[in-house]
Parts: C-alpha cells; structure tokens; sequence
C-alpha cells in the first residue's frame, strides 16, 4: 500500500497559501499516477476549489508571477524558481463540438466531481497529504493491475472526446498497461470521431506512441486508431513473396519497429514508413514479387501524410530523406562513408545506418548475416573518421574559397567546382588534407588547362 507521496517544496507552498486562504488543493493526474508507479513526474498539476481570478489575486498578492495560461478553462499558471505549476479550479465539462476542447466547462464545489470528467481510473486519483489519495473510482487497483480503463461509460467518454481513444493507446504504449476489454469495445465502437480530431493532437499522440518502449503499439492498436492515420492500412496484407522476407509488409514493419533500442522520432517515423510504398510498387515475375522503387513510392506517401499531421518542416525532412535513402547501397570503405556524412551530415547518417538495422533485423534470419556485418562495419568505420577527425565536407578542407581565387580563378561557380575536386580527391586518399599540398596540386591541373586553351587558340 502506498505510504505517501513526496511532493515537491515548491508544491507545498501552493498547498500552504492555498489552505491558508480557506481552500482545498489537490495534485491530480499523471502527477499521481507516476508517483504510484514511481516513473518521473513531468508536470505537478494541482486543482482546488479556489476561482481561477481568485486563484491569480492570491498569489499576486504573495508576490508570485502568475500566467493566466487559460483562464475560461479555470486554468492559471504559478511560476515558482522559474518553473511552473497548473492550477486549476475544479470543473465539469460542457459538450466537445469541435473536438478539440470542451464548449464550456462548469466550475464545480468538489473534488469528486471533478474527478468524474477525467478519462482513465489511473489519471482520476487526487492527492494530498491531509487525505491522503482520493480514489473513486478504484484507480489505484487499477495501476496496479496495469489496467486502463475509462472513468464512467466508455462510449459517452470516446464520443465525448475521441482523442481519448488515442490517448488510450499512448499510456498503453508508454507504461506497458493493457486496455480493459468494454473499454477497448467502445474505442473501436467510435474511432469514426478520430477523423474529426484536429492534426496536432494527432500527431502529438502519435509522436508519444512512437517514442515509448512500445512504438509497435500504432499498429497493435490500429483496429482502435485506424482513423487517425488511414494511409497505413496501405502495409495491411501486403504479401512479399521472394527470399528476403518471411513477413508481409505489415508484420515486417512491426517487427522493424521492436528492433528499435533508439528512442527518438525521426527515426522510428522512417521505420514505420519505410515500405508503406511497397503494395504500391508490387511487380510479380514467374511468382516472385519485387518491390522496385518502392522507396520513392514510400518517400512520397511519407511526405503527404506528415503534411496532413502538420510536422515540422526539419521532421518531414529528415524522415522523407531516411525513407526515400533506406535501401540504397551502403559500402563499408572509408571514402564511401566520408561521401555519405558529406551527403546526409552525422544525424541523418546515425539514423539511416539504425533504420537499416532494425529493417535487416525483420527480414529473412538467412540472407540477412552479411547485410547487417555491413551495416555493423559502417558504424564502425563511421566512429573511426569521426575520432580522427577526418575530412569529409567541403567546410573541413584545409583550403577556402579565397586560397582557390588566389591562384587566378574568378570568384563565381568555379571556385565551388574546385572546392569539390578537392573534397572529393581527399575523401579518397589521392590528396592528404594539407594546404600545400591540395594548392600545388590545384594550381598543376590550371596550368594544364590553360596550356590547353592555348593550344586550341594557336590551332
Ligand atoms: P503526461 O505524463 O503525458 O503529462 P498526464 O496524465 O498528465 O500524462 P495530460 O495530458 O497532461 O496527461 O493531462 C493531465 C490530466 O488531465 C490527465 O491525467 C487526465 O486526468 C486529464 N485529461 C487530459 N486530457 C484529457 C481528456 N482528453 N479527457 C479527459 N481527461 C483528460
Ligand atoms: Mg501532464
């Protein structure tokens, strides 16, 4: 049984002010509910009976800086050692027309009322150390059965606000708890409300699904999300039929993605569409598929569909580039990898070398022994021109520009070129990255032209 828990000083405070001036207060939410499961707490939120404006006078009054963060919501934000605290008076929602907030919500007198609005029976558990954990609705054994389950009927809660059914699939993939049957019931019973859902909720869920110890739950769960992100029912039954894979495309994707130790967005973004081109690009010969320009295919898919969820410019870059990169030939030499970093930059070349690792990792166990020793060996060889620092971009030549136009080039396109010549003689060891020594050797192949040029003008 849980002993307590350990607010935050800064907490306390807003507890002290808070009962001090005659008000209750509580935290509430994921502050509760990691601190039973003992994960981190992101967010202390905090409610009370206190009125948002009397909430922002109260602590104006002590000399704090207050946010009116959102105020027709009932929430202030207190800033406490530059961090802040959410305060917000306990409510009830109104109806969600848009789906993105509640039309209007009713401040109410009691803590259990408040509780009744909140999705899941793990998140509706309030503390404080007066009272200890207020549970109504049985949260607590719920967490600890690693269950999650709405807080009143699932239907009217999904209909509600059916970015809870995404929601759902997030804390599922993020603390490894399964979703209680009549709940998961109703989230398939009303996802037709996810297509009304804005894309910034969507993809800010998707995201967090993505980067959890389970980004495999997006497609575990798609019979509960598939409005939400349609284009991927493109990988359902996709067979591949030919020696490389044992898996259609849809499995292949996923065991991709348990391959996945690196928990950052780009790259498991690119697993997830690396081959959403592929029934797309399906050619059959004498019974064997092939999948020719299937990365482009996929690049393309990929770039529309993180249009329609608003991603970043930099995101869909990057993983539009891995997608689009994901079966070139990777050579595990030296200059090739130098040539590959001057392309892609060190990230992006981090990302795709772990991209084709996780997508060798669910393909044939036959055919696949030698493809990931070169991936294994390009890493290595990475590390390697990185420590000695070795020159693979125009930027780390030992000669600029202004060397090049010393020699007598015009300043204009021909100073890139030579810059390049340079890059590309060093990058394969026909020139040490020396000043003297890439001048003289620059300067030899002008005069040969020149002698050139003039021999044409005396012809
Ligand atoms: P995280 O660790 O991701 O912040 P959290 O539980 O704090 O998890 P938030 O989105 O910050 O999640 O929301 C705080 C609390 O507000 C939730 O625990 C839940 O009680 C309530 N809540 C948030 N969104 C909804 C929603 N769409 N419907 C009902 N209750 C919600
Ligand atoms: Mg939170």
């Amino acid at each position: 049984m849980l002993e307590g828990i350990k607010l935050p000083e800064a907490v306390e405070s807003i507890f002290y002010i808070l009962n001090k001036n005659g008000y209750e207060a509580y935290i509430v939410g994921g502050a509760v509910r990691n601190s039973i499961i003992e994960l981190p707490v992101h967010d202390w939120d905090i409610c009370t009976n206190a009125l948002p404006e009397d909430v922002c006078k109260l602590f104006r009054s002590k000399g704090f800086r207050v946010v009116e963060t959102g105020l027709q919501h009932g929430t202030v934000t207190v800033m406490v050692n530059y961090r802040g605290y959410e305060i917000t008076t306990y409510r009830t929602d109104g109806k969600y027309t848009d789906s993105r907030h509640p039309d209007s919500v009713k401040f109410v007198g009691s803590i259990y009322e408040d509780l009744a609005r909140r999705d899941f029976t793990m998140n509706a558990i309030a503390y404080n150390d007066d009272d200890g954990l207020i549970d109504p609705f049985n949260g607590l054994k719920d967490i600890e059965n690693k269950i999650i389950r709405c807080v009143g009927t699932p239907v009217d809660r999904f209909t509600e606000d059916p970015l809870r059914i995404m929601r759902a699939v997030r804390f599922a993939a993020q603390l490894g708890f399964h979703i209680e049957n009549y709940t998961n019931i109703a989230m398939v019973q009303t996802n037709d409300g996810l297509s009304k859902i804005s894309a910034e909720r969507i993809q800010s869920e998707l995201c967090k699904i993505l980067i959890s110890d389970h980004p495999e739950y997006v497609l575990d769960y798609y019979i509960d999300i598939s409005p939400a992100i349609p284009e991927l029912s493109k990988m359902m039954g996709c067979s591949q039929n030919n020696m490389y894979h044992i898996y259609d495309v849809w499995n292949h994707t996923r065991f991709a993605l348990t391959a996945c130790r690196i928990h950052e967005l780009e790259t498991r973004l690119a697993i997830l569409l690396h081959d959403i081109g592929k029934s797309e690009s399906k050619t059959v010969d004498k019974g064997i598929e092939h999948f020719y320009g299937h990365a482009v295919k996929s690049a393309e898919i990929t770039e529309s569909l993180l249009r329609r969820l608003r991603f970043s410019n930099e995101i869909r870059k990057s993983v539009v580039e891995l997608v689009a990169s994901h079966d070139m030939t990777i050579v595990p030499k030296p200059n090739k990898v130098k040539k590959y970093l001057n392309k892609l930059g060190e990230a992006q070349f981090r990302r795709l070398l772990d991209l084709r690792f996780c997508d060798i990792m669910a393909h044939n166990p036959y055919y696949a022994k030698e493809r990931l020793w070169e991936t294994f060996k390009t890493e290595e060889i990475l590390n390697e021109v990185l420590a000695e620092e070795k020159c693979f971009s125009i930027k780390d030549l030992a000669i600029n520009g202004k060397d090049i136009m010393e020699l007598g080039v015009k300043e204009g396109p021909d100073v890139g070129k030579w810059l390049k010549y340079a890059l590309d003689e060093v990058i394969n060891d026909r020139l040490d990255n020396d000043k003297e020594d890439i001048l003289n050797d620059i300067d030899a192949k002008l005069y040969a032209e020149r002698e050139e040029d003039n021999d044409e003008e005396m012809s």
